[in-house]
């Protein structure tokens, strides 16, 4: 396959438009999938099927030369931005340098400003701790450690609808079973599910939820046995839901009165997402941990555990890291992605950006019941969808949405725990004017279906 001369510098600097110039997915997208087939495992599987050869700003340009609105950074990544120019600096100077050379034998100096800049920024203004990791699940499995190294307690709860990732510990904290669980048992033990809050769905207040979760816990799994409670501040592959208010800080306190490690997993919530550097501080939640990956590098793959000093200090010496965690080049990627969320204004560009999301989302479900309920908190929005009689979850329409979506140049991304879900996460650096052309084909989309 080769690569078309067009467009093939990405950034910002991309031209911001849809562009259809072939059936999507194009023939050389066609073709690439088809050596896809043959060479990759079938597991792997992919969404939307176009050949990227460069990305920026609000769009995704393919091999056929369609250029596609970006709807989810690629879960959340992107969110400065794809090829984020002072991202790709960082990484094309730190790579002419050195590559690596593992933090525990020779240490350098950007895993300590990122250590220094997430102390600083994660919710609470008390002695912090960080150490780095490559993925979110590596993130959460050694939160989960740590945790249990400082009480001495074996039990970790997790919560329905929770994503945490697809290790096996954190398979055992995933709720969903397809296709994140199914056949690849047996589980990580001492791993309890305590129920959510899920207002659409449950009708219970913050207060009524959280007594729920609390009773559950104390019965089936006993305060003195838990070493942390985990939870996203939104569920994010669950369905974007948005726990009634109140329900967080229960929780954070009732965890905090039982010596229970509290840590929130921000993974997908995290870095200017929510239209707040992180999700725990819309009601004021301070975690004892914080996980954190996705958004914080720009692309990079980085992870990172931040928390209270006495509960990060717990683990020995060398009983954390690894060669790849805070690895050199993707560090710098990490400043320079964290002076973009502070210095760019995309925390209050996030909050923009939901606006738009909601006010065009709302408008839709004045006429159209099968959008059952539209929320989120800055620019992690979404739908879910409903039969209008039953409000039984209709994956089916979620689906044909996406498809429809696809096919006319909206790259849209589907969740839930029922399937029934559309999320957007656009990049903070989409345009006003791109938002709208994807919501229009959105609704053109649902008018379809
Ligand atoms: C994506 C995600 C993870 C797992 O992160 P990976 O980098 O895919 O391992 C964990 N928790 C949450 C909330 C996530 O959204």
């Amino acid at each position: 396959m080769t690569t078309p001369a067009i467009d093939t510098v990405g950034g910002p600097t991309l031209p911001q438009e849809r562009r259809v110039v072939t059936p999507i997915p194009g023939p050389r997208s066609q073709e690439l999938m088809a050596r896809k087939s043959a060479a990759v495992a079938a597991g792997v599987g992919v969404g939307s099927p176009v050949a990227t050869v460069a990305a920026g700003g609000g769009v995704i340009v393919d091999a056929d030369g369609n250029s596609l609105i970006d709807l989810g950074s690629g879960i959340a990544v992107t969110s400065v931005g794809n090829a984020h120019p002072a991202v790709a600096a960082a990484i094309a100077e730190q790579a002419a340098r050195f590559t690596h050379t593992c933090f525990m034998i020779t240490p350098y100096e950007s895993y300590v400003a990122v250590a220094e800049a997430l102390n600083r920024l994660t919710p609470g203004d008390h002695d912090k701790r960080t150490a780095l990791f490559n993925t979110g699940a590596e993130a959460v499995e050694n939160a989960v450690k740590i945790a249990r190294k400082h009480t001495g307690r074996g039990a970790v709860v997790a919560f329905e609808h929770g994503y945490h990732g697809r290790t096996n510990l954190t398979m055992a904290l995933t709720a969903k079973a397809m296709p994140y669980k199914s056949g690849f048992g047996p589980f990580a033990p001492e791993v309890y599910r305590a129920p959510l809050s899920y207002p659409f769905r449950d009708g219970l207040s913050g207060a009524e939820a959280a007594a729920r979760a609390i009773a559950t816990i104390e019965k089936q799994v006993g305060a003195e046995n838990l070493a942390a409670l985990i939870i996203e501040p939104i569920q994010g592959e669950g369905g974007f839901i948005v726990p009634a208010e109140g329900f967080l800080p229960a929780l954070a306190r009732w965890a905090r009165e039982n010596g229970v490690v509290f840590i929130a997993d921000g993974v997908q919530t995290g870095f200017a997402r929510t239209g707040a550097m992180f999700a725990s501080e819309h009601e004021g939640i301070v975690p004892d941990l914080i996980t954190t990956a996705k958004g914080i590098a720009g692309g990079m793959p980085l992870a990172a555990v931040t928390g209270r000093a006495e509960i990060m200090d717990a683990a020995h010496a060398g009983g954390l890291g690894g060669p790849y965690g805070g690895n050199p080049v993707a560090c710098p990627a990490a400043l320079a992605a964290i002076d973009a969320y502070e210095n760019e204004g995309l925390v209050a560009r996030a909050n923009e950006i939901g606006a738009i999301l909601v006010e065009r989302l709302t408008a839709l479900q004045v006429t159209d019941p099968r959008i059952g309920e539209v929320r989120g908190r800055g620019a992690m929005v979404a739908i879910e969808l409903v039969d209008p009689d039953t409000q039984a979850p209709d994956a089916g329409l979620a689906a044909a949405i996406a498809r429809h979506a696809l096919e006319h140049g909206v790259v849209l991304l589907t969740c839930g725990t029922y399937g029934n879900v559309i999320r957007f996460l656009p990049p903070l650096a989409i345009g006003d004017e791109l938002l709208h052309d994807g919501l229009d084909v959105v609704a053109d989309a649902l008018a379809a279906a």
